[in-house]
């Protein structure tokens, strides 16, 4: 069974890497960002303040948040609806880092992610996939990238779907997310020292896929 960890903060090119990972070593990329965002929607459309611990323990009693893939691309089902263009939304960003910070969303969706990951080879990308979801992943990775180097590349894939956006405030938030994802209480976004770290600053994205498939064809990471 192969099972690929790969963590690191927002605008780090993981779903990019990932997706095409996924594609070269044909295994299914499990995008596990997009479930918390369906929880943000959840609690968007409910009119539920994500901060709201009461309010949002409601919501994730009755959520029901699935995968599927449609010509080998995942798509998010919010119950039952297709969701995944919508939980792309700048707004949206924000809210899923506030409401995955509560610790019963977060062990709703990593159990579901659990799952998934043992009845299939596949590759995840999240926070902290090596560190909590999958601690026993054989290839682990931390991926990484200057912080305005993460915002442009965010600022260019919101720009082709489309959605005007305020760069400076776009590195605002990126800078916020990150603090908010590594300083939260429960499972943090976290490097762990048995993942092989990558800084992709100054790497394509071709150049971080060709590292991790040849590790995953050699069988082994070498961290
Ligand atoms: O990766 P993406 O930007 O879509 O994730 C949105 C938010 O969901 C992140 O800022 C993070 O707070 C949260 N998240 C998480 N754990 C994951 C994936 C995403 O906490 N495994």
């Amino acid at each position: 069974m192969i099972n690929i960890a790969l963590d690191g903060p927002a605008g780090s090119g993981k779903s990019t890497v990932a997706k095409k990972v996924a594609k070269e070593l044909d295994i299914l990329y499990l995008d596990t960002g997009a479930m918390y965002r369906a929880c943000a929607l959840k609690c968007l459309l409910s009119g539920v303040d994500v901060k709201d611990t009461d309010g949002v323990k409601k919501i994730m009693d009755g959520i029901d948040v699935k995968v599927e893939y449609k010509d080998g691309s995942q798509v998010t089902l919010l119950d039952g609806k297709d969701v995944s263009f919508d939980i792309r939304k700048p707004e949206i960003s924000m809210m899923a880092s506030t409401v995955s910070a509560h610790r019963f969303v977060r062990e709703k969706m990593a159990e579901i992610q659990r799952n998934i990951a043992s009845s299939m080879d596949c590759i995840l990308d999240g926070r902290e996939i090596g560190s909590y979801v999958l601690p026993n992943a054989n290839f682990k990775y931390y991926i990484t990238a200057d912080s305005k180097v993460r915002a442009e590349r965010r600022y260019k894939e919101l720009l082709e779907r489309g959605e005007k956006v305020d760069f400076d405030k776009l590195h605002e938030e990126i800078i916020q997310r990150d603090y908010n994802d590594s300083h939260r209480e429960f499972a943090p976004l976290k490097r762990v020292p048995d993942a092989k770290f990558i800084d992709t600053s100054d790497l394509t994205a071709d150049e971080v896929v060709e590292i991790i498939v040849n590790d995953v064809r050699r069988g082994k990471t070498n961290v």
